[in-house]
């Protein structure tokens, strides 16, 4: 029996800088005056931004679910839009906010992205979009949906919301559909307390993105449309910049951590893992395990209630799948039986502690007590 660990170990720190670098940046932000409206702290961060995500343009905004609900009020979306169940509910509450029809399309076992076969059966003369989100960093399976959505003149929106940094054989994630939207909440591995972007490849859409983020004001005189407020204030823009500079140290650390995972758990039966596909570069947002129950020995649930006990507090992302929330699961699409992956995966799925500060040694007891667990 090992002894329970004496502080919890959640599955994620917020990434911080160091607290006088923050507040020397903090004095320039208090001599200016100027604490929000796309200052100069905000516009620094999203020239690197757009640097390090290889993108042609960016929108910072003050959280993701507002630059998504953003992304779809400026692509003049209409009717349902196609999206996986198996995500966090911003994604389909964004279809919501802008009083459109989610449609959930299944998911596919390997890697729980969207299956682009499911995508298919639910199009009709409604469907304006397809809503696909790069859980847990790994890229969808976005050349099928480009296929997809030319075919039936659809847009594509990517939810990156975990895939900052992810590539596809070297292409930045940004550079793929429409637009993509991304997550600096304090859980995502960069972080500006909250926040997000939008970055898109078409320049076009910078004018209508900054003008419904920024309540459609373009002038003293004028307003064109019904925008909300989405602006990234000075004091999150320049957290975002300390932590940018952190980020590959941050990256360097996980991708340790992601070995000794590796190394200890990928000979017990009964434990999938997702192993990083040589060909992509995987963001390391989250180290996600699959726990079957029949050849393990015991459940996802009783290896998560186990864990507590031990001071480990594993998440079981992305349950309930948002298909069974009360808003949602009246929808046709929302029929288990339209969704028999996702309805498995929920079940088997565990979110395991991953952050650059865990350490080695904490990591390896995790996977002891792991491994006791095996019946
Ligand atoms: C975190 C997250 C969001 C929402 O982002 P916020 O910045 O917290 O509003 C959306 N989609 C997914 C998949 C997420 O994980």
């Amino acid at each position: 029996m090992h002894k329970p660990f004496k502080k919890p170990i959640y599955i994620t720190r917020p990434l911080l800088p160091s607290l006088d670098k923050y507040k020397k940046l903090l004095e320039q932000v208090w001599d200016s005056q100027w604490i929000t409206n796309n200052g100069p702290k905000h516009k620094k961060l999203e020239k690197k931004l757009r640097n390090y995500l290889k993108v042609p343009s960016l929108s910072l905004f003050n959280n993701g679910t507002t630059a998504l609900i953003t992304a779809i009020q400026s692509l003049k979306l209409t009717g349902e839009i196609i999206t996986t169940p198996f995500t966090f509910p911003a994604t389909p509450h964004a279809i919501n906010w802008n009083h459109l029809i989610p449609v959930f399309a299944d998911i596919k076992k390997n890697d729980f992205t969207i299956d682009p076969r499911s995508i298919e059966k639910h199009i009709n003369k409604k469907t304006s979009a397809i809503l696909a989100v790069h859980v847990f960093g790994q890229p969808c399976d976005v050349y099928a949906i480009e296929n997809i959505a030319k075919c039936y003149k659809l847009k594509i929106i990517y939810d990156a919301a975990h895939a900052f940094g992810t590539e596809i054989n070297g292409i930045p994630i940004g550079q793929f559909g429409d637009i993509s939207m991304f997550s600096f909440h304090a859980t995502k591995l960069f972080n500006t307390a909250e926040g997000g972007a939008l970055a898109f490849n078409d320049l076009r859409l910078k004018k209508i993105i900054e003008l419904t983020k920024n309540f459609g004001i373009k002038n003293e005189e004028e307003v064109l449309l019904p925008g909300l407020n989405g602006k990234m204030n000075e004091l999150q823009s320049s957290l975002g910049l300390l932590n940018l500079e952190e980020i590959n140290e941050e990256k360097s650390k996980r991708q340790n951590i992601y070995n000794t995972y590796i190394t200890e758990l990928k000979n017990v039966t009964g434990v999938s893992l997702s192993e990083l596909d040589t060909k992509n570069k995987n963001s390391l947002q989250y180290f996600v395990l699959r726990i079957n129950k029949e050849k393990f020995g015991i459940s996802r649930d009783d290896v998560y209630r186990k864990f507590k006990k031990y001071n480990i507090y594993t998440r079981k992302y992305f349950y309930p799948l948002c298909s069974e929330y009360n808003c949602y699961k009246n929808l046709p699409s929302a029929d288990k039986k339209n969704l028999p992956v996702a309805n498995q995966v929920v079940k088997e799925i565990l979110t395991m502690p991953f952050y650059g500060s865990l350490k080695d040694e904490e990591v390896t007891k995790i996977c002891f007590i792991l491994k006791s667990f095996k019946k």
